[in-house]
Order: structure tokens, then sequence, then C-alpha cells
């Protein structure tokens, strides 16, 4: 029922993707069913409230849907959380461990302001690390978090636990 159900009715199980064995939520549905998709960014942008944070910051690359409907419903500017080697200008960097392999992001050394209050999104909060890994880059450059912000938690890979200093709000927790 609700917004939960909106998502669980519309995700698709994609099995053994990108590796054999995993199972992969795909939320792309949600984005091209236009009553879902603002369905979902109103209700994660009334959860935290217009004027409770200064800019979104989105994960690549689904993170970057969620996030500059989100900035342009509230008003804010949007700020890319990047894979390795995609932004232009300086930046800090953070390696991390996937559910699947590794990998890297980055964001621009001057993307906020100093104690610009930062919303982080993505779409799927698996094992965290790419959370983490976000989370950190945005205090390395200057700004403070203001929330973190997924469509859809997997509740069984823990991300949860390692992310206790800033509790994960999910529409749907599985
Ligand atoms: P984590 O770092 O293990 O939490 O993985 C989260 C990252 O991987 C996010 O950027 C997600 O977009 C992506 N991801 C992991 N599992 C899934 C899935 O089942 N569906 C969609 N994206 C996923």
């Amino acid at each position: 029922p609700g917004i939960a159900g909106l998502i669980a009715g519309l995700a698709v199980d994609v099995p053994d993707f990108p590796q054999p064995g995993i199972v992969f939520k795909d939320l792309t549905p949600l984005f091209a069913d236009g009553a879902a998709f603002r369905e979902i960014v109103d209700a994660t942008v009334a959860h935290y409230g217009v004027g409770s944070f200064d800019v979104v910051a989105g994960i690549e690359a689904r993170g970057f849907v969620m996030a500059a409907a989100m900035a342009y419903a509230a008003g804010v500017g949007v700020v890319p959380v990047r894979k390795a080697g995609k932004l232009p200008r300086a930046t800090h960097a953070a390696q991390y461990a996937l559910e699947y392999g590794s990998a890297a992001l980055e964001v621009h050394t001057d993307a906020f302001l100093p104690g610009q209050r930062v919303l982080v999104v993505d779409d799927v909060l698996a094992t965290g690390g790419t959370a983490e890994a976000t989370l950190g880059l945005v205090e390395r450059a200057g700004g403070v978090v203001a929330g973190l912000t997924v469509m859809l938690e997997l509740e069984f890979l823990g991300g949860r636990q390692r992310l206790a200093a800033h509790p994960p709000h999910a529409l749907l927790r599985v």
C-alpha cells in the first residue's frame, strides 16, 4: 500500500545481473512512470522538508535522476558525485568495496560552500559502501550531511549498520 507498494509493484527483479547469483532490482520503471516518479520525488522531499537542505548530491548514475528532480522541486542546486575520472576539475576521491567488485567515487573539491547542508540520494542502498564513501566525500568537500535517502533499501545486506552516523531514509525496505 502507499508509496512502498508503488515501488514494489514497479521494481523488476533481474536474476544474475550483473553477476551470477545477484538478483538486481531494476528501478528504472519508476522513473519511466510519470505519476510514480512525481510521487517518489515529492515524498522524499516532503520527508526532509523544503528548507532543511541547501543542495542535493546525486550518486552516479541513477542518483542523478532523483537528485535533479528533488533539487528542482525544492528550489536548490544539484551536485554530481561521479565515478572516477569523470569530473574535470580538482576532486576528492574515495575507494570503496561494492556488493560486486570495487569502485571509486569523486566530487569536486569546491562542490559545496562551507557548512552547506547536503541531502545525498541514490536509487538503492545495498551494502552501504557507496553511501558511506559519498558521505565521506561530502564532508571532505566542506558540506554537512543533511540526510541520506534512497528509494529502496536491501536490508539483508546490512548497509544501515555501517551508516549509523546518518541513518538512511528509504521509501521501501525489503
Ligand atoms: P552498495 O554500495 O553495496 O550499497 O551498492 C549500492 C550501489 O550499487 C548504488 O549506487 C546502487 O545504484 C547500486 N546497486 C546495488 N544493488 C543494486 C540493485 O539491486 N539495483 C539497483 N542498483 C543497485
